[in-house]
């Protein structure tokens, strides 16, 4: 038997279940209006989609207050941000963005032939705009901002962002990344989607992975003016949202209470996280995510085993911290008496 691999352990350690924290994944099921929706879009799978997802783009248009021309859709905002760039930066031109922040980054700046420019992050892990605009050269085609920023984070606030974009040139592409823009309370902070008329180089991109619950489905979209997401649609991949997915997503977008306490439910427990983290003595940089992020250095690597060990499954940046995903209040629970032995 001791041969066997432990595979039961790894789920289960101490015979505990694992609460899985490195995605940034809501922690709920599905809501049951959503199932049934994509039941319903199930019986026609003989039959292509739309083809980039229309009916879903006329609904996140009304939601936004904006028409359907300025709302492009894809298979995830990973998608979308590959989109752009496409569309936007050719080979060898230059795309700046701050770091650490999402990894999928310089993968798909990479992807797309660029040369990534990466300017590291300010004190209390916040994008250092001033140093972005600064590192914009004449060979930068595009800027992606993360906000709130992926892994540490905090949000822009919308004084800082004004300074920045004043700064950036017209046909610099500025791509607000707002993946987390579900789950910010901090009163001063940016939403790109309030101030797209004002700029002719701006893009909010957003998904249904984060705040809907809806990861698994695959469905994000940019909002812009009507220039920058044509040319973005012109890019995009034909068919690439399911009819599930973009069933899933119209209907989620008619569920705006019961998303509204779901995600009040992830904004609670993560207040009780940072009250409970500060207490220990920590100092962890203002989370407006559904994540908060603990700059352990060397430890981090140590702690997200005590964690795993604690049946935690967060997300280690070896050297750097570890970002912890707001899930169940059991599991803040136990981060908390891990986190106590560490502070
Ligand atoms: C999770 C995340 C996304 C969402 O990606 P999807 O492809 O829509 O799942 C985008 N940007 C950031 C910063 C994220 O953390």
């Amino acid at each position: 038997m001791e041969a066997l691999p432990a595979y039961k352990a790894g789920a289960r350690p101490g015979g505990r279940l694992m609460h899985k924290l490195s995605s940034n994944e809501l922690p709920y099921p599905p809501l049951p209006g959503v199932l049934a929706a994509v039941g319903e879009a199930a019986a026609d799978l003989n039959r292509y989609p739309r083809m980039l997802a229309d009916e879903l783009a006329d609904g996140i248009g009304l939601h936004h207050g904006v028409e359907a021309e300025q709302v492009v859709v894809a298979a995830g905002a990973v998608a979308v941000l590959g989109h752009a760039l496409t569309a936007f930066v050719g080979e060898g031109d230059e795309v700046v963005y701050g770091w650490r922040s999402f990894e999928a980054y310089p993968i798909l700046v990479g992807a797309a032939g660029a040369v990534a420019t990466p300017v590291a992050l300010a004190a209390g892990g916040r994008l250092d705009l001033p140093a972005m605009a600064d590192a914009i050269t004449e060979r930068t085609r595009a800027v992606l901002v993360c906000s709130p920023n992926n892994p540490t984070g905090p949000a822009i606030h919308r004084g800082e962002f004004a300074e920045f974009m004043a700064q950036v040139p017209d046909d610099v592409l500025v791509v607000a990344d707002e993946a987390y823009v579900d789950f910010v309370t901090d009163p001063q902070a940016v939403r790109a989607d309030e101030i797209l008329a004002d700029h002719g180089n701006l893009i909010s991109v957003r998904t249904f992975s984060k705040a809907y619950g809806l990861a698994g489905l695959r469905v994000g979209y940019a909002l812009g003016r009507p220039r920058l997401i044509q040319a973005i649609r012109s890019v995009t991949t034909p068919f690439s949202v399911s009819a599930l997915a973009e069933a899933a997503a119209v209907y989620s977008l008619q569920m705006g209470e019961a998303l509204a306490q779901r995600v009040a439910g992830v904004v609670e427990t993560r207040d009780f996280l940072v009250a409970g983290l500060t207490a220990e003595g920590w100092n962890i940089p203002d989370p407006q995510g559904n994540f908060v992020w603990l700059q352990l250095g060397v430890d981090a690597v140590p702690f997200s085993d005590a964690c795993q060990r604690a049946g935690l499954l967060v997300r280690p940046f070896p050297g750097e911290g570890v970002r912890v995903s707001v899930g169940e209040r059991l599991a803040a629970e136990r981060l908390l008496e891990v986190a106590a032995t560490w502070a």
